[in-house]
């Protein structure tokens, strides 16, 4: 029994409670906590790299330790990080950022949520494009907008169609989300849709929010392009990355945004209250990663790279039609052929090969049809995995 005291709490949790009742969240933790204690599991549900943070990284947040940086830090981080990150914007994605127009993070999932309190009135709405990255609907819609959601389809690499985004606008929408590459497609905009969505943005006067956490990880030569970087746009776009994916730093919890000062500077009292600054010694971590050498990025990529060819290889064989996935380390394929809803196809492979997918349907109702595969295992545990399923499903 609930105590009585605790009958009528406040907005944010009881949107969540009622959330997590009957959408896409629960599907995840449904999937999960059924995986539990199910022996010999593999997981290629996570979305947590499986790789270590690279020794130098680890080095830097020891020596910060040893040396006393454990001290709350600027609000909005310390100095040498924040011209750092304005450095690499300027230089690798051609941002013009000052380090006065960036913020340090707890990950860029606090960047979202600082970011969608910041920006969003009652009634306001955010272009969403879907299959979608949950986390964001809930930040836009505990701050009182209106989340409005993008179909990708695969037909279209699940690329983002600008004239799509067009028919959604309406007086009250606010903002555009763009997730390149994206989380769960693996989709990475090309550079032309990036610019008409652009136009778009300036068009309607749209504040486009660019989600580019998946960014160093791309493949087949496809290159990301920062929405931020094209003419018109400096004013209206938030750029939001962060640690955890390029040099797996998922725990120690360190992202940016970087946009306009204005709403950086509101951003920046609105994280005092909130978490005061990020980890001190995170933050030292996250400066040796920027500033040191780059090649355990590159070989983050090319691992990654390895086993989406060996699931695109073991799909194949399978027969079972995806969209090749050209960034981010996720592949989601279309399982609609088995007759089986999402969430059955990963019960049923769950139960029947120990294997963990996630369903489609836990990044909204877009994705029944489709799982999602993640490149978070060793090949050979892919193979595994993939032997498994394929003995599994020939019995459908
Ligand atoms: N954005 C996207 C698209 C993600 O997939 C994730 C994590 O999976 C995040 C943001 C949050 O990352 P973090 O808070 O670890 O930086």
């Amino acid at each position: 029994a609930v105590n009585p005291l605790y009958t009528n709490l406040g907005p944010a949790t009881r949107f969540l409670a009622e959330r997590f009742q009957h959408i896409p969240v629960t599907e995840r933790s449904q999937m999960i906590s059924m995986a539990k204690g199910i022996p010999n599991l593999i997981n290629l549900g996570r979305g947590d790299p499986d790789l270590s943070t690279p020794p130098h990284i680890i080095a830097a947040a020891k020596k910060a330790m040893d040396e006393g940086k454990t001290h709350y830090t600027d609000w909005a981080g310390i100095p040498e990080l924040r011209e750092a990150i304005a450095a690499k914007l300027r230089k690798e994605n051609g941002l013009d950022v000052d380090p006065s127009e960036v913020l340090v993070t707890v990950g860029g999932q606090e960047a979202v949520f600082l970011l969608m309190f910041s920006l969003i009135n009652p009634g306001d709405e955010v272009i969403v494009p879907e299959p979608r990255y949950t986390p964001y609907d809930t930040a836009i819609q505990v701050a009182g907008g209106k989340m409005v959601p993008l179909i990708t389809r695969p037909e279209n690499e699940f690329q983002i169609i600008p004239r799509e985004v067009e028919k959604l606008i309406t007086p009250r929408t606010r903002a555009l989300l763009v997730i390149s590459p994206n989380n769960p497609t693996g989709a990475v905009m090309p550079k032309e849709r990036l610019e008409e969505l652009a136009e778009i943005a300036i068009r309607h006067d749209l504040i486009v929010i660019s989600d580019e956490i998946y960014e160093k990880l791309t493949y087949d030569g496809f290159k990301h392009w920062s929405i931020g970087s094209f003419p018109g746009m400096k004013e209206r776009t938030f750029t939001v990355n962060g640690f955890s994916k390029a040099y797996s730093m998922t725990g120690w919890r360190v992202g940016y945004v970087a946009g306009p000062r204005e709403v950086i500077a509101a951003m920046i009292q609105l994280k005092y209250a909130v978490s005061i600054c990020t980890s001190s010694i995170s933050q030292e971590a996250a400066l040796a990663a920027i500033t040191g050498p780059q090649d355990c990025v590159i070989e983050t990529a090319r691992i990654y790279n390895e086993r989406r060819l060996a699931v695109m290889q073991r799909l194949d064989q399978l027969g079972i039609p995806y969209v090749v996935p050209r960034g981010a380390f996720y592949i989601f394929p279309d399982i609609r052929k088995f007759g089986l809803t999402s969430f059955d196809f990963c019960r049923f492979i769950l139960e029947k090969a120990q294997v963990l997918l996630f369903p489609g349907t836990a990044f909204g109702e877009a994705g029944e049809g489709f799982v999602r595969i993640s490149l978070l295992a060793p090949v050979e545990q892919i193979h595994q995995a993939f032997d498994r399923i394929e003995k599994a499903l020939s019995v459908l």
